[in-house]
């Protein structure tokens, strides 16, 4: 068994591990990170060799062990010859557990909010203490270069050449700033911490040129966190450079030519003031502190979506020993 998983720490039955699949999926759709697209993934307690996701169906229909498919890592097949069908883009998670072994959950969204970073040159950053885990730079992959010859460009992740290329952006041979790895290995290992910074990928976020983002994690709930605080970041950083251009605008200098019919020559844009975004070592300490709160969070995201008519959850409850 692996550490890690929902809802035990040290040890999971694969029922605890479907009821802990069905409820992230409705998690992530009552908070607006999934909606009829998009899924989250575990890989197998008992197999590092598999990992388990919903077969093609909106997450927030997503109901019982019968909607999970298991597929193998090395190629993405499902390990059952008469699986149901799955999702296209399962080789984001194939190739993100292939490479990176200490990864056990991914989650891939087109969250609206996060949408304006895959497509306007503006990096996302960590502005906001529960997202420290972005860091002082988030990567944002482009599949233009990377599509398998003859394939559809249609930027969907349907192939294991473009599965490969997003999983390597997670751990680019340079990386800069707030490094995830050399954070995990810092951690002690009952709350996630790794001995093995070389396998952790350097990002816990990589944003998708036009198409969303991509976040991986130890388990189900942290990989849930930080879907949920990667979509709040997003926002919070929108907002604030929104309202701080209304505020202070921008400043146009330079030379008005007269009798070049009042052109504005060497003009220069400059810009009232810029945002403040946490620094490596608040990033680092702040999602430090936040590691050990995550159960907290997931608490009440369980029973929000318990009560909530739309979300079926037929699991067996596994009995504690
Ligand atoms: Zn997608």
């Amino acid at each position: 068994m692996t550490t890690g998983y929902f809802p035990k720490r040290e040890k999971v039955g694969l029922e605890d591990l479907f009821k802990g699949l069905v409820i992230a999926s409705h998690i992530l759709h009552y908070h607006g990170v999934l909606d009829a697209y998009g899924h989250i993934s575990v890989r197998s307690p008992d197999n590092a060799k598999t990992f388990w996701m919903p077969c093609n169906i909106a997450p927030a229909l997503v109901s019982s062990p019968d909607d999970l498919v298991e597929y193998n890592v090395e190629d993405a097949t499902a390990v059952e010859r008469d699986a149901k069908k799955g999702y296209l883009e399962r080789h984001i998670h194939s190739e993100i557990y292939k490479r990176f072994p200490n990864v056990n959950a991914v989650v891939h969204s087109h969250c609206p909010e996060v949408l304006p970073y895959c497509i306007s040159g503006v990096p996302l950053k960590a502005s906001i203490h529960m997202a420290g885990f972005l860091g002082s730079s988030v990567p944002v992959w482009d599949a233009s270069s990377h599509y398998a010859s003859g394939s559809k460009h249609d930027l969907l992740v349907r192939d294991s050449q473009l599965g490969a290329s997003l999983s390597a952006a997670f751990k680019p041979a340079t990386s800069t700033g707030f490094i995830y790895s050399k954070f995990r290995s810092a951690l002690p290992a009952q709350i996630g911490g790794s001995q093995e910074p070389d396998k952790e990928p350097n990002y816990a976020v990589v944003l998708m040129q036009g198409h969303g983002f991509t976040t991986h994690a130890h388990g189900i709930e942290e990989a849930v966190y930080q879907a949920i605080y990667t979509k709040q970041a997003a926002q919070a950083q929108t907002t604030a450079l929104t309202i701080q251009n209304a505020h202070s605008g921008h400043t146009l200098e330079g030379k008005i030519d007269v009798e070049g019919g009042g052109k504005i020559k060497s003009a220069k844009v400059k810009a009232e003031g810029n945002l403040k975004y946490l620094s490596d070592n608040e990033a680092h300490d702040a999602w430090e502190s936040n590691q050990g709160t995550v159960l907290r969070a997931w608490a009440l995201w369980c029973r929000e979506v318990e009560v909530h008519p739309l979300y079926k959850n037929d699991c067996p409850v596994c009995e504690d020993e």
